[in-house]
């Protein structure tokens, strides 16, 4: 009765378990929330007063379809000051945030049967978009030495890569690891990709979200060949708390985006008129908001770092960007409480929210084992209220 592309899909476990917080939450339960992977900040005011007045001018029309000329600018520009690359504005496609970035880059490039090389753990959604583009997964570990923790493992790269590799999909600073790739590793992976002739996607919207010494690079600055292999996509929902405004974009070579910008004409027309103005003042207004909301998350994390790595049995590495940390409870898997056995992460996300009612997400919706993602982005009160009841139910646990 459906495709066969609708029947693979796993609804987006990140998606789907906050819409059942939503619920819980709408119900009166108390939980705590360390699943959501958005800002919990406002939209800085002076981006909510741009949209406001681009209603009130009447901006309400469709719009170009790869954005208004001046956004595309604007991104150029930042591109060039803040990441070093160098992109005209016919290089660069405004899209209804950065999934929809992600996912037609992946239509845009690959062929039926085609594969893709993803190093894992990795964010939920890259697996679904994949396979809906008709390509297959190739899922390879990231390093877990130390030191060198969810960092690509090169070598693992070159030998998955076939024939049919089409393209990698990379995310720094990471979800869910929060690891930032240094330069030396992307400089390599740039390198492979010429030798065995891939594309590199590569998901750069937690960029702003990077702690103590780490500096988040872009492939695409490495080299001229680097560039010319590259989608850059990147956004405004974390780096402005934008979430709800759906407003992303990608950045290639020409000839790229033209196809892109021909499969988004039938697709979406454009996008939203008012969330592009919003963007456009986002990119031409100082960023103090962006370095406050940074500072915080840095308070954060080092407070719930400090609190896993305390916690018996639990092994938690930190992080230098995003605002997830990814720690180890799989010392915990076959003990009991009253629901049953602990087998794996799923049980243990259920065993916490429904005893002490903290939402995490399963490490396995991340191809992270015996992991649960945290999110930090929360307030100091209640990260240290999830702590709590975190600790205490592990201690329940025989
Ligand atoms: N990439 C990653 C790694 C993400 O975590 C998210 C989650 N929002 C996105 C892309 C999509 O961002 P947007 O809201 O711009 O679509
Ligand atoms: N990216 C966020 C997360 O990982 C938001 C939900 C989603 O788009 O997956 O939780």
């Amino acid at each position: 009765m459906f495709s066969d592309r609708a029947n693979q899909v796993t609804p987006s476990a990140t998606v789907e378990l906050n819409a059942k917080v939503a619920q819980m939450t709408r119900e009166g339960v108390d939980v705590i929330k360390l699943n959501i992977g958005e800002p919990d900040f406002d939209t800085p005011l002076y981006i909510r007063e741009a949209a406001k007045k681009a209603i009130d001018e009447g901006f309400t029309k469709y719009t170009a379809t790869p954005g208004i000329p001046e956004l595309r600018k604007a991104i150029c520009r930042k591109l060039r000051e803040e990441n070093d690359i160098s992109y005209q504005d016919t290089e660069i496609c405004v899209t209804t945030g950065a999934k929809q970035a992600l996912y037609e880059a992946l239509i845009t490039i690959v062929q039926e049967g085609d594969e893709v090389i993803l190093p894992t753990p990795c964010w939920v959604s890259y697996e679904d978009m994949i396979r809906l583009s008709g390509a297959r997964p190739i899922l390879v570990q990231t390093n877990r030495t130390e030191g060198d923790r969810f960092h690509l493992d090169l070598g693992a790269i070159e030998r998955a890569v076939t024939k049919r590799t089409k393209a990698v999909i990379i995310n720094t600073p990471n979800n869910p690891t929060g690891v930032v790739y240094r330069k030396a590793e992307l400089a390599v992976l740039a390198e492979l990709a010429d030798r065995y002739d891939f594309w590199i996607i590569s998901d750069e919207v937690y960029e702003k979200l990077i702690y103590n010494d780490a500096r988040h690079i872009s492939i695409a600055s490495l080299s001229g060949n680097a560039r010319s292999r590259t989608v850059t996509v990147n956004g405004f929902s974390k780096a402005f708390a934008m979430t709800g405004w759906r407003i992303g974009y990608a950045a290639g070579p020409k000839e790229f985006i033209q196809k892109m910008k021909g499969i988004q004409g039938h697709v979406t027309s454009g996008i939203n008129s008012i969330a592009q103005k919003a963007a456009l003042a986002a990119y031409t207004t100082p960023q103090d908001s962006v370095a406050e909301m940074c500072a915080q998350f840095a308070l954060r994390r080092e407070m719930v770092y400090n609190r896993l790595s305390k916690m018996k049995g639990v092994e938690c590495s930190n992080a230098l960007g995003a605002f997830y940390l990814l720690p180890d409870f799989s010392a915990y898997f076959g003990r009991r409480w009253r629901g049953g056995v602990l087998k794996d992460s799923f049980d243990l996300a259920d065993y916490l929210l429904t005893e002490v009612k903290v939402a995490a997400v399963p490490g396995d919706s991340f191809r992270a084992p015996g992991c649960l993602r945290i999110s930090y982005s929360n307030s100091m009160e209640c990260l240290r209220e999830g702590m709590d009841r975190i600790e205490s139910s592990l201690a329940e646990l025989q």
